[in-house]
């Protein structure tokens, strides 16, 4: 709690203290005689010692010209009550919805925190070595790349970098979701936020720390809850139309009747006096006010948005805005790209098919030519050939987007790619029998031969579409730059509706466009942020997936999967349907209460107290609604 809600707190229970004797007194109950100025003043000191704020806040919003708040509405409502003698009514009610605001206060505030909490990767200090070999304790800030930082065993890792020294078990928990310690030994990657569980690991830094994974992590989910969802602004103009809407109901409620009534000599029945009738009617309007305070609404929808992008951000899913949570709650259609989104992309090499020179010289002259990409295929490539690659023999890289790449290797050029590229230089190519990747490779303008490399398929992957199917997604669509014997094979190994293959990238963003416009929901696509990016932002939502670390994607995307299982893509669209159902049931069940209720005081039938407690128990269970959206099931 903080200082503000104990010092509401406090004057909650002073005031209530001193309210329910006076109560008593004045119903009756206690026989106790006093007179009725006495009993005012009485009752105005529980009042003011529990609702000064509200009145001052009021007074502020008049002086302001804001004058329509729930703190006008609960203002003029008691302020009516007791100028017209209905003493404890009028303090109940102030009492009461103090009662809810400090509920929900401390319910928002709980929930703040513990989103921080789940999200408690931020760094405090690094300890950085000096180049005597001392430690040093310094602000992560100060850390320039390059330095050399010690992480002992239970200390965060403040900043991105490579293992220089040690071997331990990291931790990832709050960066990814996935609770199995990671080990991590020499040249290795260790990304900032993740815990070191066991060794001493000496780390050379990589990045500075505002751009390191922790940093940028924070900042996405620190920004998200400023992109509204639609949702959440049609509430902040309905508000700001219903409470002026309501004011102007309650005063027609309190003249327009009486004077009715004054007026015909129709429904005088049962008042004596016209001072009566007029109190009764003012009375109503009073109620009236009371039940008609939007705040469990107002309150409710935000939270339960805040809440689902903190639960899932628990699960390794970093959603940008609470506007792509609304998004992703109506994807009806999946496009994937094929590598490292279904596939792992570490590609083995099955076979290798040469000709005039042998294979170990074909792979030797693939891995120079791949030496700077960061292709999948070029990474594996590269483990394949398995020496150091001597970058100095490389010149004129020219990486082509779904092709493959041409260099110069000690002069000589060289081409390694598919057919595509091979029918773009003018080489003709040996086909292959086998089923796999093939990379065909020229040197000096001759066809060289083939290497077949074949991809595994990422272990979730089957599941993972099961789990769209039963999210109610009802299309899942691979669009892949490689062969299409390859895309045929993987689509019907992981049961995917529909495939399309041999794309440049550019024909994903138009497959990508034909998919928009056939598909009646929402469509998302999910990429590995390697030569998609387009894609990403072309579709109604980009998921990038494993995109720890990868800037680009993390850019790009709408929706960042921190780690690199294909399952966490219907438990994203789970958790936002769930967030917005609860958001639905709060906003039906809020406003359904308080039409009755208005309905009822408008016929006298609902007194200021059914009044507050429908309101106060209203907004009660909406935030406990809410919060639901924090928790979610883990698989
Ligand atoms: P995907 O859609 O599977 O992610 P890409 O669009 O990245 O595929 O690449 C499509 C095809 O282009 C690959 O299957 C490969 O044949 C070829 N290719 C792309 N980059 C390279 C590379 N660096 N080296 C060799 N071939 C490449
Ligand atoms: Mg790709």
């Amino acid at each position: 709690m903080t200082k503000k809600q104990k010092n509401l707190l406090i004057r909650v229970i002073v005031a209530a203290v001193f309210f329910v004797p006076l109560y008593l007194i004045s119903e009756g109950i206690l026989p106790v005689e006093l007179p009725r100025w006495a009993m005012l003043a009485l009752f105005l000191i529980p009042y003011l010692t529990v609702g000064h704020d509200i009145l001052r806040k009021a007074a502020l919003g008049i002086r302001n010209r804001r004058v329509f708040d729930e703190c006008f509405l609960m203002t003029v409502a008691t302020v009516g009550a007791i100028a017209l003698g209905e003493y404890g009514e009028g303090v109940a009610v102030m009492l009461l919805y103090q009662v809810g605001e400090l509920f929900q206060g401390v319910a928002v505030g709980r929930s703040r925190r513990n989103i921080s909490e789940l999200m408690d990767i931020r760094p405090d200090y690094a300890n950085l070595e000096g180049e005597d070999g001392q430690l040093e304790r310094v602000d992560p800030d100060e850390v320039e790349t390059g330095s050399i930082i010690v992480v002992q065993p239970g200390e965060k890792v403040p900043i991105d970098g490579v293992i220089v020294e040690g071997a331990s078990a990291l931790n990832t928990s709050a960066l990814t979701g996935e609770s199995k310690p990671m080990d991590v030994s020499v040249d290795n990657t260790v990304l900032s936020g993740s815990i070191n569980l066991s060794g001493v690991l000496k780390v050379r830094t990589t990045a500075e720390f505002d751009e390191s994974t922790a940093s940028k992590i924070l900042d996405l989910v620190e920004n998200a809850a400023s992109r509204k969802s639609k949702s959440e602004n049609f509430i902040s103009k309905f508000a700001r139309v219903y409470t002026p809407f309501v004011c102007y109901a309650a005063l027609a409620l309190a003249i327009l009747p009486p004077l009715f009534t004054m007026i015909t000599g129709v429904g005088w029945a049962g008042y004596a006096t016209t001072g009566a009738l007029w109190r009764e009617w003012v009375l109503r309007a009073c109620t009236f006010l009371v039940i008609s305070c939007p705040c469990a609404v107002v309150i409710s929808v935000p939270l339960s948005f805040f809440a689902g992008l903190g639960g899932a951000s628990n699960q390794g899913i970093l959603i940008k805005g609470s506007n792509y949570l609304e998004t992703l709650s109506q994807v009806k259609t999946v496009a994937f790209d094929k590598t490292g989104t279904i596939t792992k992309g570490s590609f083995e090499v099955t076979a290798v098919h040469h000709n005039p020179i042998d294979a170990q010289q074909v792979l030797a002259y693939a891995a120079l030519a791949e030496c700077h990409s960061s292709h999948p295929i070029s990474l594996s490539l590269r483990r394949a050939y398995g020496k150091a690659v001597d970058v100095n023999r490389v010149t004129d890289v020219q990486e082509i987007s779904g092709h493959g790449i041409q260099a110069k290797v000690d002069g000589v050029d060289v081409a390694v790619g598919n057919e595509k590229l091979m029918n773009r230089i003018g080489v003709a190519f040996m086909h292959c029998h086998h089923t796999g990747t093939i990379i065909h490779v020229a040197i000096g303008g001759e066809y060289a031969g083939h290497i077949v490399i074949s991809d595994e398929l990422k272990a979730n992957a089957r599941e993972a579409m099961e789990a769209l199917r039963r999210a109610g997604v009802s299309r899942t669509v691979m669009l892949t730059g490689d062969a299409e014997a390859v895309a045929k094979q993987v689509a019907g190994d992981v049961g995917l509706t529909d495939y399309r293959a041999e794309l440049l990238p550019q024909d994903k963003v138009a497959c990508v466009e034909a998919l928009l416009s056939e598909s009646k929901g929402k469509l998302a696509f999910v990429g590995d942020g390697i030569n998609d990016a387009p894609v990403l932002s072309r579709a109604d939502i980009g998921i990038a997936m494993g995109a720890l670390g990868s800037d680009a994607a993390i850019e790009a995307a709408d929706v960042v999967l921190m780690d690199d299982d294909p399952l966490k893509i219907a438990k994203a669209i789970r958790i936002s349907r769930k967030c917005l159902g609860i958001v639905k049931q709060n906003i039906i069940f809020a406003l359904g209460v308080k039409a009755v209720c208005l309905v009822l005081s408008a016929l006298g039938l609902a007194n200021m107290w059914l009044a507050i407690v429908a309101d106060v128990g209203v907004m009660i269970l909406a935030v406990l609604n809410a919060i639901r959206c924090l928790f979610v099931k883990r698989l």
